[in-house]
Order: structure tokens, then sequence, then C-alpha cells
């Protein structure tokens, strides 16, 4: 009888967590994980055509300059010609 309690528990915690609970206890060590995504800053660089602040993901590099769009990199290409 005891054993099938048991088994009634844990199936519950199961569906509880597919639902989308979460277990203070268990949950705690995501939580610092989520935590550490927000203090998270990306690294940021400057369009060297009109200045605008980008993240280095978003950045178009050319001859060792970063720029924020195609625009920009063919603006600073004509001006070198
Ligand atoms: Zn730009």
């Amino acid at each position: 009888m005891i054993f099938r309690l048991i088994i009634f528990a844990i199936i519950g915690i199961v569906i509880y967590r597919l639902i989308g609970g979460k277990i203070p206890f268990l949950d705690r060590r995501e939580d610092v994980i989520n935590d550490d995504d927000f203090t998270k800053i990306a690294p940021t660089s400057e369009c060297a055509e009109c200045g605008t602040y980008m993240t280095e993901d978003d950045a178009i590099i050319y001859h060792k300059k970063s720029y924020c769009s195609n625009e920009c990199l063919e603006k600073a290409q004509k001006r070198i010609r």
C-alpha cells in the first residue's frame, strides 16, 4: 500500500514538472544560471562610419573596422576609393 502511494507521488511530481511547475530546492541551481544570463553584457563595438554601437555579433568586420550595416560598409568603401 505504501509502495503504491510512493509511485503515485513520483508520477504526480513528474506531471507537475512537465506542466512547468518548479520545486524550489531542486530548481535553485537553474535560477542561478538564469541570473548570470541577465548580468552578462555582450561586447559592443562602434560603427566606424556612423558611430552607432552594436553587439559584436551584429557587427560587420571589414579591414579590421566594424560596421553596423552593409550601407555603412558601402559608404566607407566609396570614401576609400
Ligand atoms: Zn553605421
